[in-house]
């Protein structure tokens, strides 16, 4: 099998003390790539670093809206020397109402401004985007996007959205995080999503998926949190293949070729 996870965050410091055995368990279940997402300055570093020691690591950096507070004023021209680097993405950025004391106006202007980068260099953009979709509709619409496309990761907008969304070249991608049992009206979009817009995801190590999903563990944090194993990424694959009452072997196809067109 031949499996690939849009999203996540190999580079979070919760995983770095299981790193070597998270590797190992990728490499068995037929990872081919994982998109590698930064979201602050601060973690750039480790995703290079990743995309050093790793051939299937796409790094992709960006400012995400949680960290919008702690960027330098070189931000810009670290993020451009990056991505000028060699093979890169660009995320995860964004825009998020539901965090306490957001300040939209400040994330628009940075996600604006990453979303111009990608689509001058046409690099495939990670977006973040919680209970903002007006807001995000009228960016994307207003200027350009890079023209393979973008991902609306892990997406929690409404349906009637979509059919825009598409026009405009947007990938969506199914999270584990939708298998949970009260998630049935994610799982309803997924199930009706055109299947060339579709990705799949772990976000790891956040969003866990239910305990009757998961496939691999890892040992709670010291403060108490589940960690999501990014190997339970074939865990995703089958419940989204179920879901769509697909064969596991035409899904995985299928999301290769998406991943492919949007990633390169
Ligand atoms: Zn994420």
């Amino acid at each position: 099998m031949i499996l690939f996870d849009a999203h996540n965050h190999l580079q979070n410091a919760a995983l770095a003390p299981h790193l070597p055995g998270v590797v190992a368990d990728l490499e068995r279940i037929g990872l081919a790539r994982a998109v590698v997402n930064g979201t602050r300055e601060a973690d750039w570093d480790r995703i290079t670093t990743l995309a050093q020691a790793h051939a299937w690591v796409l790094p992709s950096y960006g400012l995400h809206p949680w960290h919008i507070q702690e960027r330098t004023p070189h931000w810009r021209e670290r993020l451009t020397g990056l991505i000028e680097n060699g093979h890169a993405a660009i995320g995860e950025i964004g825009l998020d109402r539901w965090i306490e004391g957001f300040d939209l106006q400040d994330q628009t202007e940075v996600f604006a401004w990453q979303l111009d980068l990608a689509a001058r260099h046409n690099l495939p953009v990670s977006i973040h985007c919680l209970k903002a979709w007006g807001a995000l509709w009228e960016i994307l619409r207003a200027q350009p996007v890079p023209e393979c496309g973008f991902l609306l990761h892990s997406y929690g907008g409404p349906v009637e959205m979509i059919e825009g969304f598409v026009r405009l070249g947007a990938f969506f991608s199914f999270s584990g995080h939708f298998l949970n049992e009260r998630k049935t009206a994610r799982r309803e979009i997924f199930r009706q999503l055109p299947a060339e817009r579709l990705l799949v995801e772990t976000d790891a190590p956040d969003m866990p998926l239910p305990p009757e999903h998961t496939q691999y563990h890892l040992p709670e944090t010291p403060q108490g949190l589940t960690l999501n194993h990014p190997a339970n990424l074939r865990a995703v694959y089958e419940g989204l293949a179920e879901l769509r009452g697909e064969p596991l072997e035409t899904l995985t196809g299928q999301i290769a070729k998406n991943f492919q067109r949007l990633f390169g």
